[in-house]
């Protein structure tokens, strides 16, 4: 008889969930097929079943990353994602640290966000094409809306930086 197989299943230290199918823009390689419709959402009863099911296994590292991404998570009010930590939260075992992100286009940023951000300790990644004719040229909402390359990125990046001075 050989030697017994080990698993090579976790831990797990990363868990993604898409809180939204849904984006407000359209960039042309853009792979979700629902991007345009917006009653795509993941209800918070099923983020508390998602967080029981992951804290209720032997997988787990004592440090875990939840990230909410794809299509736009920003889309959702700041109000969906504070309830959804407090879910996660409230089923977090103890020696379990949770550490949160969102993936962002970064175009929908604004004081409330930034509260949430920063009550939370979210760690923030937004997602740019760049140089600006890339971005012209994959975003073609962002054309029609006229938001031009730099201005949806430094205009938010301004207001962080004048909120914590
Ligand atoms: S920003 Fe991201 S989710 Fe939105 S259309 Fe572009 S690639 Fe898709």
């Amino acid at each position: 008889m050989g030697a017994p197989m080990r698993s090579t299943v976790g831990p797990i230290g990363l868990v993604v969930l898409q809180s939204t199918g849904f984006c407000n823009i359209d960039c042309d390689y853009c792979y979700l097929p629902d991007r345009s419709n917006r009653r795509q959402t993941m209800d918070l009863d099923t983020v508390a079943q998602a967080a029981r099911l992951v804290f209720d296994q032997r997988l787990l590292k004592n440090e875990l990353d939840i990230v909410w991404h794809a299509g736009e998570p920003l889309t959702l009010p700041p109000a969906y994602y504070a309830e959804a930590i407090k879910m996660i939260e409230a089923a977090r075992p103890p020696a379990v640290t949770v550490h949160y992100g969102v993936q962002t286009n970064g175009t929908l940023i604004d004081d409330s966000w930034i509260d949430l951000f920063e009550r939370h300790a979210i760690t923030v990644g937004v997602s740019l094409d760049g140089p600006r004719d890339l971005h012209d040229r994959n975003s073609a909402s962002c054309r029609r809306a006229a938001i031009p390359f730099t201005s949806s990125a430094w205009s938010r990046r301004t207001r962080c930086r004048a909120r914590r001075s």
